[in-house]
């Protein structure tokens, strides 16, 4: 059966369509750059490859386009859509709604809207991805897999937060984590691939948003990421951990409203806010070129990676490997080898020749005296998806 997988992401949306229970890919692609002039389309299938720029202003008009590519007369791979039998959908937050991949309906698409404010810059538009894809292909059966899953496995001493117990009780304010399809599927990579039954692994998403997961015994125990998309790691835009009296200063003495911080927080920090780019090839093209506020955020972005290795190792008492994964993980040997300095005492050496890759599958990057094993594995939460998909409805 014929498989869509939609990640409907906060500047890009990826598809691709599979073949199941092969997990062959019929045909892939991505829309990035959305909302800006030069967004690009890329589709691949057997006989075609085509690459574009085109202005795709938001994720409506993205996802029109590739609905037009799949069943285009010369490139597409489908006569109708009534020949995809399910649609998978990356939701980024469950809440405590959702602790398992789920088929929708309306009562699943309320939840997801009412789960908006947690997770501002994701969850319209996952959910803006299946109303579109629910007119476009009215026959398939439409499911949301969440991001927030693999992480039901942390214990309570890590998902409490230390505040009145009635707002966990009454509340659900807790940690959830995320992108929990994508650490679910390196980790498990990993486990394979090392061969070793109780394993301690950190594996470490460095996209557009970026977390961390302690994986212990292919368990998520710990993971950077909190009740909403914005704690841990410096991001894209988004802040990562910070001093939360900081926001009533902002509030209280220098006039923001609450708004305003949300989205200075969420959309004008991280990697943004200390540079002026989002885009990390740009941040290492300008540090390269001297700009001394691009390196500046580079080491502060390995740096605050390297405290969550050490925390992670801590809570599991040992680490038998750390994963790179991502836009970042899997490309940028400049990230990698920040983080991997002078952590000796951990287990960690790099071999640097092995590091200047652009990983395009499973790779070893330590040195043979490394006790601990630093891998980078492409991430590919579409065929978990288009997985946990087929095991729903099979
Ligand atoms: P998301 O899925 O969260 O939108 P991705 O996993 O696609 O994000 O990662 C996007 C990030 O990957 C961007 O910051 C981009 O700069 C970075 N990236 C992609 N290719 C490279 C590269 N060759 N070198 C450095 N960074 C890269």
């Amino acid at each position: 059966m014929k498989i869509l997988v939609i990640n409907s992401g906060s500047s890009s949306i990826k598809f691709q369509l599979f073949m199941m229970p092969e997990k062959t890919v019929v045909c892939s692609g991505l829309v990035e750059r959305i909302g800006f002039n030069d967004s690009e389309i890329h589709y691949k299938s057997d006989s075609s490859k085509i690459d574009e720029i085109a202005q795709i202003t938001n994720h409506r008009v993205g996802l029109e386009k590739i609905v037009n590519l799949l069943l285009d007369e010369k490139a597409g791979v489908i006569k109708t859509t009534s020949e995809v039998a399910a649609i998978g959908h990356r939701v980024v937050h469950g809440g405590g709604s959702f602790s398992k991949t789920t088929i929708i309906n309306q009562e699943v698409k309320d939840k997801i809207k009412a789960l908006f404010s947690l997770a501002p810059q994701h969850n319209p538009p996952n959910y803006e991805g299946i109303v579109v894809a629910e007119s476009f292909f009215p026959t398939s059966i439409q499911i949301a897999v969440f991001d927030t899953a693999f992480h039901q496995t942390i214990p309570i001493e890590a998902y409490k937060y230390s505040i009145p117990n009635k707002l966990l009780d009454e509340n659900n304010i807790r940690k959830y984590g995320f992108h929990g399809t994508s650490h679910k599927y390196v980790s498990e990579k990993a486990i394979a691939h090392l061969g070793i039954k109780n394993s301690k692994i950190i594996t470490i998403h460095l996209g557009n948003g970026c977390s961390m997961t302690a994986v212990k015994n292919g368990k998520s125990i710990d993971t950077t990421l909190g009740f909403g998309p914005v704690t841990g790691l410096i991001m894209g835009s988004r802040s990562g951990d910070i001093d939360h009296s900081i926001i009533f200063y902002l509030v209280n003495e220098l006039g923001y409203n609450l708004d305003e911080v949300n989205s200075m927080l969420q959309k004008e920090s991280g990697m943004l806010g200390l540079t002026g780019y989002n885009d990390l090839r740009d941040i290492e093209m300008e540090a390269k070129r001297g700009n001394t506020e691009c390196q500046l955020a580079l080491d502060m972005n390995a740096y605050r990676i390297k405290k969550y290795i050490g925390s992670f190792a801590a809570i599991m008492n040992g680490l038998d490997a750390i994963i790179f994964t991502a836009g970042i993980g899997e490309n940028s040997n400049v990230i990698r080898k920040l983080v991997c300095s002078n952590m000796e005492s951990f287990g960690i050496v790099l071999d640097k020749e092995k590091n200047r890759v652009r990983a395009k599958q499973l790779t070893e990057i330590h040195s043979d005296n490394s006790k601990t094993k630093i891998l980078i594995i492409p991430t590919n939460e579409e065929v978990e998806i288009a997985k946990q998909s087929f095991e729903l409805i099979k």
